[in-house]
């Protein structure tokens, strides 16, 4: 492997480590990008690496994205990742997420770990076992914050929605503006139940076709095959399934005035955030848009960290915040010129200090 700080997603990392415990078969990495505002915070990733060099540039990567969205969300938070490289000869062991544990705890404190693909609550309350640095656990009640944090994230997404519907197509209601959602899991599932009860117009996709058609029999919409739902004509299109969606080509069939919607790394490369601005798209950046998920499971870490429970009107307060940072993020790129993702990027690099 070629030294890290030659790879092009090395950001000036403060800490990149490689994690090994031969007798649980465990590999993982941990990368801290920054801690300036706080202890790095981000999930942890479950993954069968064809070759490690991916598994570096997801903990690279996905890092750097914690540091800007917990700085725009205005998280005391930095940024961190963790990938384990799933064993090729089996899944995730009791002794393994131990192992895992231990390598947190070792960091006492500079990390703070929670759920990302593969890793379910299960497995962060094993985790939890052997490491106090833990967010995203179960919590007891429906008025506390932390849990599941899809809910959260689409409420935040539905605030962002509108403030884009207000911004760009100077509507302050939602009653008949079509919105095409791709994705209808736990965020765009909940994004789409939101956008209904304002009397949104909704075109649902999935690629489980069962889930979107019972989904929009249930809220009266429509359905689109997966591969037709970035064509069609609407308002918002609101990505809420896979990341890299706007390349050249999705770029070039969407037929919508508004992209806003929760699924992590929309943009394929950097510059696809100004050919959206170049097609008239407006843009909501999407770890701007899509904070309210790290948002809760971050107060419920807090507070637990005092022995305190986190009130869920804390996260709901947080939550309408969004839209002001987006809009901050709009109105910049109108002035400026420079696209919103770019804006964004910038906003949250001199949040941290870069
Ligand atoms: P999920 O697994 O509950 O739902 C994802 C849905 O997308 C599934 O129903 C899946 O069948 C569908 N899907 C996959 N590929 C598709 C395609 N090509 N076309 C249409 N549908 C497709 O996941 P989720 O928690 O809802 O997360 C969705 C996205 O939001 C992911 O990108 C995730 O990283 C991001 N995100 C989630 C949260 C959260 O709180 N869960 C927070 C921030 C960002």
């Amino acid at each position: 492997m070629t030294a890290f700080w030659t790879e092009a997603d090395f950001d000036d990392h403060e800490l990149v480590q490689l994690v090994r415990d031969r007798e649980s078969g465990l590999t993982a990495i941990i990368a801290l990008h920054s801690t300036h505002l706080g202890p790095g915070a981000g999930g942890t990733r479950f993954w069968h690496y064809p070759d490690s060099k991916d598994a570096l540039r997801d903990a690279l990567r996905l890092s750097r994205g914690m540091s800007y969205k917990n700085a725009m969300a205005g998280l005391p938070m930095g940024g961190g990742k963790a990938v384990i490289l799933a064993p090729a000869s089996g899944g995730k062991t009791p002794e393994l997420l131990a192992a895992f544990g231990d390598a947190v705890e070792a960091l006492h404190g500079r990390y703070v770990t929670a759920e990302d693909v593969g890793i379910a609550e299960a497995d962060m309350v094993a985790v939890s076992r052997r490491t106090n640095y833990v967010s995203g656990l179960p919590v007891e009640g429906a008025e506390s914050a932390g849990g599941d944090p899809g809910p959260f994230t689409a409420m935040g997404i539905f605030h962002g929605i509108k403030a884009a519907v207000r911004h760009k197509l100077s509507k302050d209601t939602l009653t008949g503006v079509r919105v095409a959602v791709q994705g209808t899991g736990s965020v765009g599932g909940g994004v789409a139940r939101l956008l209904a009860q304002e009397g949104a117009r909704l075109v649902l996709s999935d690629i489980n076709r069962d889930r979107a058609a019972a989904l929009a029999s249930e809220l009266d919409a429509e359905t689109a095959a997966p591969d037709a739902v970035m064509s069609i004509a609407c308002d918002v299109f609101s990505p809420n399934a896979l990341g890299a969606i706007l390349d050249d080509e999705g770029i070039a069939r969407l037929d919508a005035a508004i992209v806003a919607g929760g699924a992590n790394n929309q943009l394929a490369r950097a510059g696809h955030g100004q050919l959206l601005a170049d097609r008239g798209i407006l843009y909501a950046p999407d770890y701007v848009i899509n904070a309210g998920g790290i948002i809760s499971v971050t107060l419920e870490y807090l507070a637990r960290q005092k022995g305190e429970s986190c009130d869920i009107n804390e996260v709901r307060k947080r939550l309408v915040q969004i839209p002001g940072r987006l809009e901050e993020i709009w109105q910049q790129s109108d002035e400026t010129g420079v696209s919103p993702d770019v804006v964004a990027d910038r906003m949250a690099q001199k949040l941290i200090g870069r």
